[in-house]
């Protein structure tokens, strides 16, 4: 009886979000007391538990928004058909020399090869708010770049908005029916060392328990209340998560989309023609970091 009990509290303290008490659910052959023992401070008690790390929004990764890329050379968005099966990232449709920033504070390296040309990798916790295991990490990938920043294959500490390059042609985007974009993508890890190693090839698509922790938070916490989705097509690939969901549901606000002017601008297609919310307005700035609500 004491054992059961004590499982139902921890249920219920472990949810991000109030649930009805776990006892209800309860075989009736097996009933909880009716006042269940609560925890009682005292002089001996351990302290509680520090945060895994200060609550601290994403930032967005440009400083304009000229939305998803799509030309002569293929389709942006997140899964779109390619050669080695399917889109891993989104297109940010951009000038070339257009700033790359941090979307959080993480480590970052650099580095260089024939597909991803000039390309930085950053490392980020989660906001501890998700209630995800602290150890899990974020990798977030930018390709096709112009410039990096120099950072080399030691990771580095960055923080929030650091300068990690700019919006290029490099790599495999070098075609000229391909216009300038960045190629961002996130891949969830079930911890640093994990993350770190990722190169972010197109042909490994491993899964991840970290993967699996942050869809469902992002859909008790984000999704569903604000009724968030791309019209019917899913947010992950194995490990690897939509980056417009993920940044906006992990707090980053973006500037509002904007046709470019020229001929970036055949090539530029809002938010919305993708994505639809029910609470924002998806080509505007998005809308407030989700761990920041009040709960009802
Ligand atoms: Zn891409």
């Amino acid at each position: 009886m004491k054992a059961f009990a004590f499982g139902a509290l921890a249920v219920a303290g472990g949810c991000a979000a109030p649930q009805p008490p776990a006892v209800a659910a309860a075989p009736t052959a097996v009933r909880a007391p009716a006042e269940a023992p609560r925890p009682r401070p005292s002089a001996d008690a351990a302290p509680p538990p520090e945060p895994a790390a200060p609550p601290e929004p994403w930032a967005w990764v440009l400083p304009v928004d000229h939305g998803i890329r799509a030309d002569r050379g293929g389709g942006g968005a997140f899964l779109a058909p390619r050669a080695h099966g399917s889109h891993n990232g989104v297109d940010l449709l951009a000038p070339v020399g257009t700033p790359v920033r941090a979307p959080c504070a993480g480590k970052a390296r650099s580095g260089q090869n024939s597909s991803h040309g000039k390309w930085a990798q950053l490392v980020c916790p989660l906001p501890s708010e998700l209630g995800l295991p602290k150890e899990r990490r974020v990798s977030v990938f930018f390709a096709h770049l112009h410039q990096i920043a120099g950072l080399g294959d030691e990771p580095k500490d960055v923080a929030v908005g650091a300068a990690l390059g700019s919006v290029g042609k490099s790599g495999n985007a070098s075609s000229s029916i391909i216009a300038a974009h960045l190629h961002l993508e996130l891949a969830v890890h079930d911890d640093e060392p994990h993350a770190l190693a990722d190169r972010h090839s197109g042909r490994e698509q491993s899964d991840s328990a970290g993967a699996h922790e942050l869809d469902a938070a992002l859909r008790s916490r984000c999704l569903e209340p604000e009724g968030l989705a791309r019209e019917g097509e899913p947010l992950w690939r194995a490990r690897r998560a939509d980056p417009f969901v993920m940044l906006t549901c992990l707090g980053a606000r973006k500037p509002p989309y904007t046709r470019p002017q020229g001929k970036l601008a055949e090539a530029s297609f809002a938010w919305s023609t993708r994505y639809r919310a029910k609470t924002f307005d998806v080509d505007r700035e998005g809308f407030a970091p989700a761990p920041k609500k009040e709960q009802p």
